[in-house]
């Protein structure tokens, strides 16, 4: 359903992304793993609009993305949740997840708060407290929640477990994988922590300096010794 061929992107003089090539199926969990400055966060920005692909053809569900406007894709069906839990601080649990449904045409419906608070329930709990209240687990699960209110079918992830203990790590990755099982979600799963990603990931795709170095189901990856101890630091 997203298919990337022969991606570039970079920065200046940087080549960040060189001739990626990846496909993320339709209700499965995909992991793009690799260390830092691998590229992770560039191809996930450059998915969602956000950066500029130098050349190659991003193919989202048969519309091609290269020169969609970050503000569009919500509408495509795709939502992007950026490292580092930009939530509101200053709003509401609910008023952050009702920000969340403006991106698709302004209006929210009750029950998509209704699905949101089912699966997090800590967010219906806490509805009514100041975003800065949250812990980060519980700020990773309202900016996923956010994303979820524009009704998405794809979900960009990037970094979810950053800074997480991980009994949360599991916890949220557990919650995503719900999602896919129940609402046919399709997922992109940008990770550094290779472990953790592959024990919820259907497939994997490690990339190195800006390149794939391997692509395939996780278990695979995840029993290939050589390819852990050099790319995934585990
Ligand atoms: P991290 O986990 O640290 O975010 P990453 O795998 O997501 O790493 P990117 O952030 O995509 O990697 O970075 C890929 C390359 O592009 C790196 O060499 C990085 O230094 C460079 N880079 C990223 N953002 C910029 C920028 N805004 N300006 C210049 N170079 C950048």
């Amino acid at each position: 359903m997203l298919t990337l061929t022969s991606l570039c992107a970079g920065y200046g003089p940087i080549t960040a992304l060189e001739d990626v090539s990846l496909t993320a199926r339709r209700g499965e969990i995909t992991a793009v793993l690799g260390a830092n400055g691998a590229g992770k966060t560039t191809l996930l920005r450059t998915v969602s609009g956000l950066h500029r692909a130098r050349s190659g053809a991003i193919d989202f569900d048969g519309t091609r993305l290269e020169t969609v406007a970050a503000e569009r894709m919500p509408r495509l069906g795709l939502a992007h949740v950026p490292e580092g839990r930009g939530v509101i601080t200053e709003l509401t649990v609910e008023e952050n997840l009702r920000l969340g449904g403006l991106g698709r045409g302004g209006r929210v419906s009750s029950a998509d708060l209704s699905r949101v608070n089912d699966l997090f329930p800590v967010l219906g709990d806490r509805r009514a407290a100041l975003a800065s209240t949250l812990s980060g687990g519980e700020r990773q699960m309202l900016v996923i929640g956010r994303a979820l209110m524009a009704r998405p079918t794809m979900l960009l992830l990037d970094e979810p477990s950053l800074g997480l203990a991980p009994r949360i790590v599991a916890q949220i990755f557990g919650l995503v994988r719900t999602l896919v099982r129940e609402d046919g979600l399709s997922v992109l799963l940008v990770e550094q922590n290779a472990r953790s990603a592959l024990s919820v990931a259907d497939h994997g795709v490690v990339l190195n300096l800006g390149r794939v170095v391997a692509d395939a189901p996780a278990d695979e990856l995840a029993g290939d010794d050589q390819l852990r101890h050099a790319y995934l630091g585990f």
